[in-house]
């Protein structure tokens, strides 16, 4: 099992040392290279995405990455900015399915805007397409309006398109995750207006009936936006387009209150994958030792079950995470009064613990 660990920015290399340790105490052998990426990459190697870094991840089963930024690059031309490493890698591994999931733990169900009876227990996974859709339709650009209301004017244009194939094979993903859990898809489209998500909302349907143990419903986005926030519980898996999924998982990661807390996966036909947390380089507190590392050590979870094929180690990753937080401790974005606060290492130390099941004494 070849893992091509990519720190990247921030407090990635903070963040990602902690998954590490973590994957170190299972007994499972894995072989794990490290490289820069990102801002660290620019600076080493006068590109965010170096040939080096890029081999290494296309020669790896999985991606360990922690995260890109810094407003340092902010100023650099777009393509040496950090966060082109990341397009980079989904483009040149063909990442077309992320799985956002956005789970609320019992003890931090204070931690959600929402009344914590609408979010106890929540478990939602949501399934967003990553390559195609008006992100990356052609033809798109900035003209003068041949036509329209204002012929003549400067405009702008994007296109909105997806292929059959595009729209099966995601599908696909998303009927086989909902096996793995609690059989019930929600597809979210725009079918009403679009035509390209009439397609979308034609296909799933075909493809649903491959799959008659998982209820399939459809939901049209604006709804979706708002069942999100009315009855979260609802839903199961939820598969959309890239727009929509963008919008969606930012809502439903906000439902569970804690950025911090989670994982996300981006996966390609050969189920490789590139692994990191849902957050950002948080460069406000990076250097501090007080991220949270619980995002990306589930995230290193998630890549044990979806690309290294070992559920049971990936479950003992989960149970531990529950148990530190049965536990009491917090690190300081999830901290409420009458728990206790620690930083980066003791948590990941922590969750060592949960695993080991040995006790260790607090740092
Ligand atoms: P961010 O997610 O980095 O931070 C938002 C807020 O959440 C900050 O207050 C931060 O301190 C806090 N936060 C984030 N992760 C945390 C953690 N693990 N523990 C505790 N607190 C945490 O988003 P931002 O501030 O908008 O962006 C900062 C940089 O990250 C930018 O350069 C942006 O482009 C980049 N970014 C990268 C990725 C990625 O690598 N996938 C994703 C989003 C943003």
């Amino acid at each position: 099992m070849k893992i091509a660990v990519l720190p990247g920015d921030g407090i990635g290399t903070e963040i990602v040392a902690e998954a590490v340790k973590v994957l170190n105490v299972l007994d499972l052998s894995f072989e794990m290279e490290t490289a820069p990426v990102g801002g660290a990459a620019y600076e080493a190697a006068g590109h965010p995405l170096p040939e080096a870094t890029l081999k290494l991840a296309k020669d790896a089963d999985a991606i360990l990455f922690g995260a890109v930024g810094d407003w340092k690059y902010d100023k650099l031309e777009r393509a040496l900015r950090p966060e082109q490493a990341i397009l980079g890698l989904r483009k040149h591994l063909g990442l077309f399915a992320n799985f956002r999931p956005a789970i609320c733990y019992e003890q931090l169900t204070h931690a959600s805007s929402l009344k914590p009876e609408l979010v106890a227990g929540l478990d939602i996974l949501i399934i967003r397409e990553l390559t195609g859709d008006i992100y990356f339709g052609q033809p798109r650009g900035r003209r003068t309006a041949p036509d329209g209301h204002f012929p003549g004017a400067e405009e702008a244009f994007d296109t909105m398109r997806y292929s059959r194939p595009e729209i099966e094979r995601i599908a696909r993903v998303a009927f086989e995750a909902a096996r793995k859990r609690n059989k019930h898809v929600t597809s979210v489209d725009k079918a009403n207006v679009l035509e390209t998500f009439q397609l979308w909302k034609d296909v799933v349907t075909e493809v649903g009936k491959d799959y008659p143990d998982v209820t399939l419903d459809h939901m049209y986005v604006d709804n979706a936006a708002m069942q999100l926030v009315k009855k979260p519980k609802f839903f199961d898996v939820v598969v959309t387009g890239n727009m929509f999924g963008d919008i969606l998982s930012d809502e439903a990661a906000m439902l569970t209150g804690s950025i911090g807390m989670l994982p996300s996966a981006s996966l390609n036909a050969g189920n490789q994958g590139l692994y990191e947390p849902s957050h950002g380089s948080a460069p406000d507190i990076a250097g501090q030792g007080v991220a949270n590392p619980l995002a990306t050590i589930l995230s290193a979870a998630m890549m044990l079950r979806y690309s290294l094929n070992q559920p049971e180690a990936a479950a003992r990753i989960e149970s531990a995470v529950q148990a530190v937080l049965a536990q009491g401790l917090r690190t300081a974005d999830i901290w409420s009064e009458g728990t206790t606060k620690v930083g980066t290492r003791a948590m990941g130390d922590a969750v060592v613990a949960a695993i080991t099941k040995t006790t260790i004494t607090k740092s």
